[in-house]
């Protein structure tokens, strides 16, 4: 008999582990043994809010970057078997507009995060719908698949975007989990470029772990300074939600640069159009992936040996929950997984 654990978020910092009912398996539907669920910097506003910021996600499993094997599968479940090995795309979409039939659900209008609709992914067991689940390549770890979940895939499309163009250097903004992964990412790709952080120790960890160059969070001119030619950058990738930040990654780029933006923040206006008119930078805006990037950026990480797992230091049981956030949130650096099935 199987019995399901979850993280549950309770408002103000405290989660509890808790004993939950292990729902029955409606059509569609599969059961998935979970082998690693990362936590993201997104949680880790929900674990800061309040009751009522929660709304209704209070009680409710925290979590959207599981990965794991199926050992159960609905009636009607047609792309997957019991022992397939899958990550998912954790955005549900409403299954009828034109992104959701290309496997975007990230665009499609009515989405929901699979935590925000009763699928929170801090478990050791997890109904998901079939169209939720990606097969996992088979040389691709269980640790690898939640960041091809959410904070690895982030950075890939933010990576792609950046580079789109002529690009000979490119500075990220924040050495978190996604930032340190786009880092990693833009040197499989060959490309010139410097990750920038106010914490010395995040600075001192995405060294150690072989982001070549890491700046201090300085002004626009020693950060011009340290470019190629002193000529600025041809874009900038802000990962961190500082307004600070933000504006800065105009204010680095060479005429013409693009600014790619990730990080989340409290949605404060922080760019005046001169900063963009004068030097004619573009900006974009970028998030997870969808379904079939998901699988190409399986593809990219086989074929060049690309692995996350450099940047776990961080491993917990479900149990560990509260201590694992709790570090988290003081500003640990690395990413933290639960393995809730070892
Ligand atoms: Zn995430
Ligand atoms: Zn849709």
């Amino acid at each position: 008999m199987l019995k399901k654990k979850g993280v549950i978020l309770y408002g103000n910092r405290k989660i509890e582990i808790c004993d939950l009912p292990l729902k029955k398996l409606k059509s569609n539907q599969v059961l998935i043994e979970i082998k690693a669920a990362g936590i993201c910097g997104s949680d880790l506003h929900l674990y800061r809010s309040n009751k009522k910021q929660l709304g209704a996600r209070y009680g409710q499993v925290i979590g959207h970057e599981p990965s794991g094997q199926i050992i159960h599968k609905g009636i009607g479940v047609k792309k997957f078997n019991e022992g397939d090995r899958v990550t998912i795309n954790h955005i549900i979409g409403c299954d009828n507009c034109k992104y959701c039939f290309q496997g975007e659900t990230v665009l499609c209008s009515k989405n929901k995060g699979i935590a925000a609709v009763g699928y929170g992914g801090d478990t050791n067991y997890l109904i998901l719908p079939e169209n939720s689940c990606i097969p996992l390549h088979k040389r691709i770890s269980y640790v690898d698949g939640t960041f091809v979940a959410c904070t690895g895939g982030t950075a890939y499309n933010a990576a792609k975007l950046a580079i789109s163009g002529p690009v000979r250097n490119v500075a990220v903004f924040g050495l978190g989990p996604v930032g340190i992964s786009t880092l990693l990412i833009l040197n499989k790709f060959g490309v010139n470029s410097i990750g920038i952080d106010p914490n010395d120790k995040r600075r001192k960890f995405a060294h150690s772990i072989g982001v070549k160059n890491v700046k201090n969070f300085d002004t626009v001119k020693k950060l011009i300074n340290s470019s190629i030619n002193k000529e600025g950058f041809c874009s900038s990738i802000e990962t961190s939600g500082s307004k600070e930040a933000q504006s800065r990654a105009i204010d680095i780029l060479s005429p013409r640069g693009l600014a790619v933006y990730v990080g989340l923040s409290n949605g404060l206006p922080t760019i005046s159009p001169e900063q963009i008119i004068h030097k004619q930078i573009s900006m974009r805006g970028s998030k997870v992936l969808s379904s079939a990037m998901a699988i190409e950026m399986m593809n990219f990480m086989v074929n060049n040996k690309f692995t996350f797992e450099k940047l776990v230091i961080n491993k917990f049981q479900l149990e560990d929950a509260p201590e694992a956030f709790d570090m988290f949130d003081k500003g640990m650096p690395g990413k933290f997984i639960f393995l809730p099935n070892p």
